[in-house]
């Protein structure tokens, strides 16, 4: 019998609405006969509010940080009261998750003092309250869900605020728990997200994490399929906000869609991907506010695009850092020398290009640039910009078409290059310019590249029927 693991995000239980859509999606799976695994997010904005309590009640306002508690208690009864007739028990469930968490939010607010351990306790809310309003939602609605604590099932080193999972241990786990309730017909549901050290502390797996605990299950479970359920269509040629032309990719590979997942396309966390791609199973992107479109399928080998770009993505907000070698020139470690100071500020380097006098670094813009650069300022001249975007175009074969640079700079001859690179990756070239031309860029390469897209990888009827 066929598996299949489903993600649903913050915005597909956001409200009463949203938990119907899903029910009716899940039970549409269930009617298939398939074997179902069921994760879900917070309800949206719910992670950002339990840190913002932490946060407040760190500061010594107690009674901000129970405020804001409060509220969250309300939206999740108000949210299961719509959605569950005899909803006693639910009721009385979130409200003890409530009644916990406002302990440690007055336990925090006396000791001032906010681990990430701790902070990763307060987040785990989220999950905890949200996953067992799915679960009282779908019984409601006869389908047979059984509530799983994924802190159970999801192992992980006690790395807080970014756990790394164990895959042995949530191998044996997931079997343990999980393949007795699918064999007795159940629908497990769990949250995304959080996850516990050996020892059984809380831990999280990043924010955005339930993705990756969608592809963590769906590789422990050798699933079927992991369908990420989100509120777009899937992965698209470029941001349709931008690009009113923007065609849905039907599909695209893992490493494809990897590239873009860094480019926050928002549709889903880089670290999803690998577990899925270990065990090659196929990742589909699909939207629960329009649950008959067919969304975006992530495989390992899709076939051949003619065309040689599946999509255009930007990322903003970024600096470029130029060093230029004085006396540092011509000698060796110089690189290195660029690099520790980059590695003692913990700030991750984008993109790099070199000369024989000068390298080129671009990093996300944040508040240690200053520092960095006075650093660097010991060994060459430096100088920093903000503003800039990084825009690249993700195709399987860029390589194997020939003139596709000079395609690609004739489309955007009227705007400002700052720096350009396509190296190891075949499948990605990327390029730096203004912010403020990112818009009118990505415009004029869709024009210019997505003409006469090939059928086979995009959805053309959706521009035919415009
Ligand atoms: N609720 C978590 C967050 O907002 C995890 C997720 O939604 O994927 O980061
Ligand atoms: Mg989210």
């Amino acid at each position: 019998m066929s598996l299949v693991v489903m993600k649903f995000g913050g915005t597909s239980v956001e409200d009463p609405a949203a938990i119907r859509r899903t029910t009716e999606i899940v039970a549409g799976r269930v009617a298939l006969g398939k074997q179902t695994v069921v994760v879900v997010s917070a309800m949206a904005k719910v992670t950002d509010l339990l840190l913002r309590a932490a946060a407040t009640a760190v500061q010594g306002d107690r009674t901000g940080a129970l405020a804001i508690s409060s509220r969250l208690r309300s939206r999740h009864r108000d949210t299961a009261a719509a959605l569950v007739k005899n909803s006693a028990a639910i009721l009385d469930l979130i409200d003890s998750k409530f009644d916990s968490l406002d302990e440690i939010l007055r336990g925090l607010a006396a000791i001032l003092e906010l681990t990430p351990r701790i902070s990763d306790l307060i987040a785990s809310y989220g999950e905890r309250v949200s996953s067992q309003i799915v679960v009282a939602a779908f019984r409601e609605q006869g389908i047979n869900a059984a509530h799983v604590d994924a802190r159970e099932v999801i192992i992980t080193d006690s790395q807080f605020q970014k756990a790394i999972p164990q895959d042995a241990a949530i191998e044996k786990r997931s079997q343990e728990k999980l393949l007795p309730l699918l064999a007795a017909g159940q629908v497990p549901v769990m949250g995304g997200f959080i996850a516990a050290n050996e020892a059984g502390i809380t831990t999280t797996l990043g924010r955005g994490g339930s993705d990756f605990t969608a592809a963590l299950i769906g590789g422990a479970l050798q699933a079927d399929s992991i369908e990420i359920w989100t509120d777009v269509d899937g992965i698209m040629s470029a941001d349709p906000r931008v690009c009113p032309d923007a065609l849905r990719v039907k599909v695209i590979s893992f490493e494809e869609a990897a590239e873009l997942a860094y480019f926050g396309a928002k549709v889903l966390h880089p670290a999803t991907i690998l577990p899925a791609v270990k065990k090659n199973i196929p990742v589909l992107v699909l939207n629960s506010r329009n649950a008959a479109c067919d969304g975006t399928r992530i495989i390992s080998l899709p076939p051949h695009c003619k065309s040689p770009f599946k999509s255009i993505a930007v990322k903003k907000k970024l600096s470029i850092i130029d060093v230029v070698a004085g006396r540092m020139l011509m000698t060796h470690g110089y690189m290195k020398e660029i690099f520790t100071v980059f590695d003692k500020h913990q700030c991750p380097v984008d993109m790099v290009s070199t000369s024989e006098v000068s390298v080129s670094l671009t990093v996300d813009s944040n508040d240690k640039l200053p520092a960095i650069a006075a650093d660097l300022g010991q060994l060459a001249d430096v100088k920093y910009e903000g503003r800039k975007a990084l825009v690249c175009l993700v195709g399987d074969d860029i390589r194997g078409h020939s003139g596709m640079a000079a395609k690609v700079f004739n489309a955007i001859r009227h705007i400002n290059i700052r720096m350009i690179s396509q190296g190891a990756s075949e499948i990605n070239m990327s390029f730096m310019i203004d912010e403020d031309d990112a818009d009118e860029a990505v415009r004029s390469l869709h024009a210019a590249f997505f003409q006469d897209p090939d059928p086979e990888i995009f959805d053309v009827d959706a521009r035919k029927a415009k």
